[in-house]
């Protein structure tokens, strides 16, 4: 397999095959696939110029059918001291303490509650825009959707109308693991398989919603799965309809196992950041048409993701006021926003703040933060 056809193929935009695809990760050498990466990186943002954005998580339940095998955050209605439902005071405090910090989105989500239909959601998402009509909402990824649909007995178009109406803005790509069924029913059996994932993109994207993609990579996937995953975004976002923002990003990051049924079901040893680099650089390659390239910050930590940022990527993503999913189960990095910006300066960029679809903050918002 010749390198320079493969360099000519992913200069020009065109699809690689699985075959170039396994070569570029497991054959060439690793400083050549970064700096393929960073190439590709460049050629789409020339500037030297990166991402990053203020919002807070919030999850509105912690209650889950699902019981995926990597996650510590989830509980059932029956465990009383643990389970939460999210109160509307709770979100005022949490929506102040983040237009304090200048910010204005919320990544709101949690899990998949065995008695909330679309009404609970089409509630919430009314009374957080009447506290806040600037509010942006980031909310729900593609199992979350599937579900209320199925617990409302709508199509997965309908539930997704109906969102929009109450106030949903985006869909954040959570919840696609690895887009292998036979992944998905060994790590996450209670959870929509890989073609309920996809639908919910496709039909978002119809309807003009903006998404990102994600993948959670190092447990028990193949590299040959981690490509079929690379590929299924790729292919979804060649559907998208014209004009249309569809995945705005992606963002790759390993599987956070400390203290859950993964761990002690399966040895999983943890990623090299070699390992990581690569996984960035091969994702800016083969995801060509997707605009933007996120480093994990939170799970690879900041010095890693400053070498991440020469290797393809071109976003460091929010600084997750209040992240609690991963962060339950080893992530336990944090950032400040002058953290943020250091960090970004410190890897020879400039910080740009953003909104979630991209735009820059207007400059009073922008004053003193970038
Ligand atoms: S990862 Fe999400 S869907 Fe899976 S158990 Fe946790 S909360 Fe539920």
């Amino acid at each position: 397999m010749k390198r320079e056809n493969i360099k000519d193929k992913i200069l020009k935009q065109q699809d690689i095959t699985q075959d170039e695809a396994l070569f570029l990760y497991n054959i060439l050498p690793v400083q050549d696939l970064l700096s393929l990466g960073n190439e590709v990186r460049f050629s789409k943002i020339p500037h030297r110029r990166v991402s990053w954005q203020i919002d807070r998580n919030i999850n509105y339940t912690n209650v889950c059918i699902s019981a995926c095998k990597f996650c510590n955050f989830h509980c059932t209605l029956s465990q009383k001291e643990r389970s939460f439902t999210t109160g509307m005071e709770e979100y005022k405090v949490k929506i102040d303490e983040l237009l304090e910090a200048g910010g204005n989105q919320v990544l709101l989500q949690g899990g998949l509650h065995p008695h909330y239909d679309i009404t609970f959601y089409e509630e919430l998402f009314t009374a957080l825009k009447e506290y806040c009509p600037s509010l942006k909402l980031n909310a729900l990824g593609p199992p979350e959707v599937s579900h209320i649909a199925k617990m409302s007995k709508l199509t997965v178009k309908e539930t997704l109308i109906r969102l929009r109406r109450a106030g949903l803005d985006s869909l954040p790509g959570a919840g696609a693991e690895i887009l292998s069924d036979r992944v998905r029913r060994e790590i996450s059996p209670g959870k929509p398989d890989a073609k309920s994932w996809i639908e919910v993109m496709e039909e978002a994207h119809k309807l003009g919603i903006g998404t990102t993609a994600t993948m959670v990579y190092g447990h028990i996937e193949t590299t040959e799965e981690r490509v079929g995953h690379l590929f299924a975004v790729r292919d979804l976002q060649k559907r998208k309809p014209d004009g249309t923002p569809g995945f705005t990003a992606f963002i790759a990051w390993p599987m956070q196992v400390r203290g859950t049924k993964l761990e002690r079901l399966y040895h999983i040893g943890k990623c090299s950041p070699v390992e990581h680099l690569k996984m960035v650089a091969l994702s800016r390659i083969i995801l060509y048409n997707v605009p933007h390239i996120q480093v994990s910050w939170l799970t690879i930590g900041k010095e890693l993701a400053k070498l991440a940022l020469h290797s393809g990527a071109d976003d460091m993503g929010s600084i997750m006021m209040e992240e609690n999913v991963v962060s339950s189960a080893g992530a336990n990095h944090r950032i400040s926003k002058e953290k943020m910006i250091r960090t970004i300066e410190e890897a020879g960029f400039r910080a740009w703040l953003r909104n979630q679809d991209y735009t820059p903050y207007t400059p009073h918002q922008q004053e003193g933060l970038a």
